[in-house]
C-alpha cells in the first residue's frame, strides 16, 4: 500500500502556474490532477482518491479561501491536507487561511524545493496518522478477538482475511476457506443478505465514523443457520474514500433464541422448530404435530392495577408452570414427547408439541396446562388468579406453512376467549368456515361504500299514548353480493375491530341526515320528526367527532333538533371522564343524546347523572320477558321511574305485540319501537308511509299493517 503513488490536486486559475507546478511534481514522482476553478476542484475531491491539495488563495468567482471553508465545514474533509499557494505576502491573510484549517502555504513565484519539502512533510504526517488509527483499531479488535472472529477486507483488491476464530465460529472446522468475500456472503440467509450488504454500503458512503453493525443468520458447517453479530470500522484515504474495512463477528444465537424475561424460547426460535416439524410431518407418514396458542385472560387488568413489575412476575411464573407441566407430561408417559414452549411477547405463549401420536393428545395437554394455572399467583402478599385461553391447531397435510397453523391456533384461541375464557378450543371445520366468512366480510366491507352496497333502513318510533309517529331509527344494512342482506349484528363488530366503522358509520349518519331533509321537503305536512343514528364506541372515541357531526349537519341542512345520537354504556368503560366531556360537546351542538340498550351495561349511576342524556332506551330483552318474569317487569318499572326522576324520556325497544303495548302504556312509558309498529324498512317504503300519514302524525293503519 505504501508503494502507491500519492495523488495531488493543483488548483489555480492561471494555466501557466498550474502547468509549471504540475510538470515538476510529476517529475518528483507524484500523480497530478488539475482544476482551474473552485467548483471543478470540489468535484474532483468529491470523486475521491486525492491525497493533498495545492490551492490558489485568490481566484475569480469562488476563491481558494471559500473552497477551504467549504471543505473544512460542510464537507467535513478535515483530514485532507491543503497547502495554500499565494502571491500576497500579507501575513494577515495567510494567518487567516491557516486558522481556517489550511495545513501550510507557499508563496508565488513558487520556490519548488521549498514547496516539495512542505508537500512531503504534510503527506508523511497524514500517513503516520492513518497508520496510527489503523493500529488502534487492530488493537481494539484484538482485545475482542478472544470471543470474536475477525475479518479484514482490503477493498482495493476485494480480498477478505478471515481469522481462524471466524472460521471456527462459522462451524467450518479447520477447513481453510479462500479470501473471497463470497465465502461469507454465500452463507448468509437469503432474507438477511440484502440488509447486510445494504448496511455495508451505507457504512462506506457514510463518511462519518459510524461503525458498521449488522445481526444476521449465517449457515454454519452443520447446515443450520445461526444468528451472528458483525461489526466493522473502515479506514479511508484523505478524501474519505473507503479503502479497507476490518471487523469482528460473534455468535449471538443464544441471545436471539430466548425471551429475556422468561428465559423461554422466543418467536423466531419457535418458528424455526415448527418449520422442522412441518418438514418431518410431510416426509414421514402418520407423524403429526400441534401448535397450542395460549393467551392469559384479563392480564391487562393485573398490569393496570398492580403495575408492570407485578405483571412481569406473573409472566415469569406462568412460564415456569407451563414448562413444568410439559416436563411432567414427558416423565409420566412412556413415550418421549418433545416440545418447545415460547413466549411471543406480551401475555402470549405458544407451545409446540413436536410429536403427536394421537390427535386427542393435544386437548389433553391443553387441559393440564390450564390446570397448572389454577393455583393463585402470590404477588406482594396477595393472591392473584389468572386463567388462560388456548387455541389448538393440529397439523394435517392441507397445511402449507407454519404461519397457517399459527393463524388457526390464534383463531381458535379467540374463539375460546369469546366463550368466556379459561378454556381451550381446537381449530376445526366449523371455525374454519367462520373464519372464512369473517375474512369475506372484512374484505367485502372495505369496498362496500364505493360499490354502493350499504343502505340505511328506517324503523318507526311511536308515541305509545297517542299512536303518533315521532321519528325513526336509522339502521345499517349491507347488500352483500354473495351473502345477501347482512345484518349489522354480523358486521358491526368486524367493522369496529378493523376501524372500518369510522368511514361506514360516518356514511350512515350523512345518509340519514340527507334523507331526513329530503322527507321534510317532500312532506311538509308531516310534523317535525327526529332521526336517531347509532354511534359505536370507536366512532365515539374519535377526537374530532363533534366537529364531524357539526359538518354533516351544516352540509345536509338538518336542524340539530331533529338529530339524536344513540350511544351505549360501553363508551364509559375505559375513560369515563373523557366520555362525559365528549357527550357534553355533542350536546352543545344541539343534538339529542340517547342511551341505547339500557340495562345491559354496567355503568354507574353517578356517571349517568353527569351525562346530558335526553332519552333512555330500555333494552329489548327486558320488554321480551316482562310479561312472564316479574323481575324484568320491575326493572322496566324502575327504569321508567328513574328516567322520570332524571327528566329523561323513555323508549321501549323490541315491542312485538299488543300486550306489551298495553302493559308499557299502563307503566307510563312514553315511546315504543319494534316489529309490532313496523320493521326497519328501506327509505322508499318509508316515503309511501309518510305520504299516507295524516296531519297529526298518526300513520295510516293500513299502511303500517302492510309493513
Ligand atoms: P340497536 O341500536 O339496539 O338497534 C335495534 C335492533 O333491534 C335492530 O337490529 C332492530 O332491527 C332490532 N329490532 C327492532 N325491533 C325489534 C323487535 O321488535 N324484535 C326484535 N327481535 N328485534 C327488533 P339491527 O338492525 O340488526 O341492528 C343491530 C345493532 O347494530 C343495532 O342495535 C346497533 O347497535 C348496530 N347498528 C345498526 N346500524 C348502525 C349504524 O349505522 N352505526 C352503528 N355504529 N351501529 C349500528
Ligand atoms: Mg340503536
Ligand atoms: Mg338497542
Amino acid at each position: 500500500m505504501s508503494a502507491r503513488k500519492h495523488k495531488l490536486l493543483v488548483v489555480d486559475d492561471e494555466f501557466l502556474n498550474r502547468d509549471m507546478l504540475k510538470q515538476r511534481l510529476l517529475r518528483s514522482g507524484f500523480e497530478v490532477t488539475e482544476a482551474e476553478n473552485a467548483q471543478d476542484a470540489l468535484h474532483v475531491i468529491g470523486e475521491g482518491g486525492i491525497d493533498l491539495v495545492l490551492l490558489d488563495m485568490m481566484m475569480p468567482g469562488m476563491s481558494g479561501i471559500d473552497l477551504l471553508k467549504l471543505l473544512r465545514g460542510v464537507h467535513g474533509q478535515n483530514e485532507l491536507p491543503v497547502i495554500m499557494t499565494t502571491a500576497v505576502t500579507d501575513s494577515q491573510s495567510i494567518a487567516g487561511a491557516l486558522n481556517l484549517g489550511a495545513n501550510d502555504y507557499v508563496t508565488k513565484p513558487i520556490d519548488f524545493p521549498v514547496a516539495l519539502a512542505r508537500v512531503t512533510s504534510q503527506l508523511n504526517r497524514r500517513d503516520a496518522e492513518q497508520r496510527l488509527r489503523q493500529s488502534e483499531e487492530r488493537y481494539a479488535l484484538a482485545q475482542r478477538g478472544n470471543e470474536d472472529g475477525i475479518w479484514d477486507w482490503d477493498l482495493a483488491s476485494n480480498r477478505i482475511y478471515y481469522s481462524p476464530h471466524w472460521i471456527q465460529i462459522a462451524g467450518l472446522g479447520s477447513a481453510s476457506i479462500s479470501d473471497n468475500p463470497d465465502e461469507w456472503f454465500k452463507r448468509v440467509h437469503p432474507e438477511d443478505l440484502g440488509t447486510l450488504l445494504g448496511r455495508l454500503k451505507q457504512h462506506w458512503v457514510d463518511g462519518a465514523a459510524r461503525p458498521f453493525f449488522c445481526e444476521y443468520r449465517l449457515r454454519c458447517g452443520d447446515g443450520l443457520y445461526r444468528w451472528m453479530r458483525a461489526r466493522g470500522h473502515t479506514v479511508r484515504d484523505a478524501t474519505g474514500r473507503a479503502i479497507r474495512t476490518t471487523g469482528s463477528q460473534s455468535d449471538i444465537n443464544e441471545q436471539k433464541a430466548h425471551d429475556s424475561l422468561t428465559g423461554l424460547a422466543n418467536r423466531l426460535f419457535f418458528l424455526e422448530r415448527a418449520g422442522l416439524c412441518l418438514e418431518r410431518a410431510r416426509r414421514v407418514p402418520q407423524s403429526s404435530f400441534a401448535i397450542l396458542f395460549l393467551d392469559l385472560d384479563r392480564f391487562k387488568l393485573i398490569n393496570d392495577t398492580m403495575g408492570h413489575l407485578a405483571g412481569d412476575r406473573v409472566l415469569v411464573d406462568v412460564a415456569a408452570r407451563l414448562s413444568a407441566s410439559l416436563q411432567g407430561e414427558q416423565t409420566n408417559s412412556q413415550a418421549h414427547h418433545p416440545f418447545t414452549v415460547a413466549r411471543f411477547g406480551g401475555d402470549e405463549f405458544a407451545i409446540l408439541l413436536e410429536e403427536l401420536p394421537q390427535p386427542d393428545d393435544a386437548p389433553a395437554v391443553a387441559q393440564r396446562l390450564l390446570q397448572s394455572l389454577e393455583l393463585p399467583f402470590h404477588l406482594n402478599g396477595r393472591d392473584v388468579y389468572s386463567t388462560a385461553s388456548i387455541g389448538i391447531a393440529i397439523w394435517n397435510p392441507a397445511y402449507a406453512s407454519v404461519e397457517d397453523l399459527l393463524r388457526d391456533s390464534d383463531t381458535a384461541m379467540y374463539a375460546a376467549k369469546a366463550r368466556g375464557g379459561a378454556g381451550f378450543m381446537v381449530f376445526d371445520e366449523a371455525l374454519r368456515q367462520r373464519a372464512a366468512t369473517r375474512l369475506e366480510i372484512e374484505t367485502g366491507l372495505r369496498q362496500a361504500i364505493e360499490r354502493h352496497e350499504l343502505a340505511v333502513y328506517y324503523q318507526a318510533k311511536i308515541n305509545l299514548q297517542s299512536g303518533a309517529l315521532v321519528g325513526f331509527e336509522a339502521l345499517l344494512r349491507w347488500r352483500h353480493p354473495t351473502l345477501g342482506l347482512v345484518s349489522p349484528a354480523d358486521f358491526i363488530t368486524i367493522a369496529e375491530e378493523t376501524g372500518l366503522i369510522i368511514p361506514i358509520g360516518e356514511w350512515a349518519i350523512r345518509e340519514a341526515c340527507r334523507q331526513m331533509v329530503a322527507w321534510q321537503t317532500l312532506f311538509p305536512r308531516v310534523p317535525a320528526l327526529a332521526i336517531s343514528v347509532n354511534l359505536s364506541v370507536r366512532q365515539f372515541r374519535q377526537p374530532d367527532l363533534p366537529a364531524k357531526i357539526a359538518a354533516i349537519l351544516a352540509e345536509s341542512g338538518l336542524s340539530p333538533r331533529h338529530l339524536q345520537l344513540e350511544i351505549t354504556e360501553s363508551i364509559l368503560m375505559d375513560e369515563p371522564e373523557t366520555a362525559i366531556v365528549t357527550t357534553r360537546k355533542l350536546k352543545d351542538l344541539g343534538v339529542g343524546i340517547k342511551l341505547d340498550d339500557f340495562g345491559t351495561g354496567y355503568s354507574s349511576l353517578s356517571y349517568l347523572c353527569r351525562m346530558p342524556i335526553d332519552t333512555l332506551k330500555i333494552d329489548r330483552s327486558f320488554i321480551l320477558r316482562m310479561r312472564d318474569n316479574n323481575t324484568d317487569l320491575e326493572i322496566v318499572r324502575t327504569v321508567i321511574a328513574l328516567a322520570r326522576t332524571l327528566g329523561m324520556e323513555v323508549v321501549a325497544e323490541g315491542v312485538e305485540c299488543q300486550d306489551q303495548v298495553s302493559q308499557l302504556r299502563s307503566l307510563g312509558c312514553q315511546f315504543g319501537q319494534g316489529y309490532y309498529f313496523g320493521r326497519p324498512i328501506a327509505a322508499r317504503e318509508i316515503s309511501h308511509l309518510l305520504a299516507a300519514t295524516t296531519e297529526d302524525g298518526t300513520p295510516d293503519p293500513d299502511e303500517l299493517a302492510r309493513q
